[in-house]
């Protein structure tokens, strides 16, 4: 990899996972030894919303807390929700919108997505928007066409690409231990650069970063981040394990 302007990020998804002595004991023991100049690297973490502020109390590192989802609506009478203004009001300032899991599992559409996307933008928030096909879809020749209709529709809300970046988890290697190849997500993530490049910016193309996401793993990482145009990753099975620090590793020691 060239070196470029692109500050690299590696975010971590808890997705629901964790107890109360994890969300105290993995900040203490991993977290908060991870070696990495932020200038380099920049570290999130996703917990699960209920351990959020517990993992806040005890970070010391330069480690970021993010969300995993927000909701649409306000404060209100919205059951079972929270508001961007009450992650706000917790100093939280990054989130994670359209993962897999919420398209999926929850039923979230390109444009339940693209709008939260823009809500978080608009509130300040740095977003890891997550895009990616179906092992069907890649199998089919698809996976150019789905990843810019959910691109598309990202671009239809938000016209300010400074905030976004752009997480791309081809959904077959989520959680299955089949990392798509260095070459394989390279020439993806190309794919989508082009893609901003035509329709937001060449600006755009050149800054906005591109995490690859789906079985990384202190394995992996190190071939993976040496691709010209990946940018970080979200980390979900081994962000939960002492692993994470070699991903950490891998991105501080990239050329
Ligand atoms: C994820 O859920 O964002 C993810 C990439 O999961 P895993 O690393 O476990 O494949």
């Amino acid at each position: 990899r060239q070196m470029s302007a692109r500050r690299l990020m590696v975010g971590g998804n808890w997705k629901c996972n964790g107890t109360m002595g994890f969300a105290k004991s993995f900040p203490a023991d991993v977290l908060n030894k991870l070696k990495f100049d932020p200038k380099k690297v920049e570290v999130v973490v996703a917990p699960a919303a209920l351990h959020i502020s517990t993992v806040q109390s005890v970070l010391k590192n330069n480690v970021h807390v993010a969300t995993q989802n927000l909701s649409l609506t306000g404060d209100g009478a919205y059951t079972g929700e929270f508001s961007i203004a009450m992650v706000k009001d917790m100093n939280i300032s990054y989130t994670l919108t359209g993962h897999s899991e919420r398209r999926t599992l929850y039923h979230e559409t390109d444009k339940d997505v693209a709008k939260k996307t823009k809500l978080a933008v608009d509130q300040g928030f740095t977003v890891l928007a997550c895009i990616g096909e179906l092992l069907g879809e890649r199998e089919s020749g698809k996976t150019k066409d789905v990843n810019n209709r959910q691109l598309n529709a990202i671009r239809e809300e938000c016209e300010d690409w400074s905030k976004i970046v752009i997480a791309y988890e081809p959904v077959w290697a989520i959680g299955t231990g089949k990392t798509a190849t260095p070459q394989i997500a390279q020439d993806t993530h190309a794919e989508i650069r082009e893609w901003l490049a035509a329709n937001v910016s060449k600006e755009a193309a050149a800054s906005v970063r591109i995490l690859y996401g789906g079985s990384v793993t202190d394995a992996n990482a190190a071939e993976l981040i040496a691709m010209e145009d990946i940018d970080g990753f979200l980390v979900g099975g081994a962000s939960l394990k002492p692993a994470f620090h070699q991903i950490v590793e891998a991105c501080q020691n990239a050329k």
